[in-house]
Parts: C-alpha cells; structure tokens; sequence
C-alpha cells in the first residue's frame, strides 16, 4: 500500500507549488485569491483583483513601479 502514500504526497506538494506560482497554465482554471484584500502600499487601500497574485496594485507593484527618470519628455 505504499504507493497509495506515495499519490497523496504527491498531490499535495503539487498544490503548494500552485500556489507559488499564480497563473501558469496547466489546464486548470485560474486560481483566484482572497476576495477583498487591499494594496498594501501605505496610504493606498486600491482593492486587488481576486486574479491578482500581488499584494500591491498594478501602480504599487513593484515591477510596474520602475520609470524613467531625469528625462524631460514633454
Ligand atoms: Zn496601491
């Protein structure tokens, strides 16, 4: 009956690794989060897409947050 174990542990470990990494397609539906959560950037309090993975909205987030700076564009 071990490998019976075996199957279980297996599953289990695959669902945390969903977890880590939102929105890979493996057939599945999209994972959604909690319903409710806020942007943690202070002060912010933009309410998160139960699609979004990040805790920060899409101004807050940190790879969206880089910009070009000391360029006078108008
Ligand atoms: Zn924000």
């Amino acid at each position: 009956m071990a490998g019976v174990v075996d199957l279980v542990m297996e599953q289990r470990s695959s669902e945390r690794s969903v977890q880590a990494t939102p929105l890979a397609s493996h057939g599945r539906p999209p994972q959604t989060f909690r319903e409710g959560r806020v942007c943690r950037h202070p002060g912010c309090g933009t309410r998160l897409s139960i699609y979004n993975s990040n805790q920060h909205c899409y101004l807050h987030e940190p790879m969206v947050a880089v910009r070009i700076r000391g360029k006078k564009i108008a």
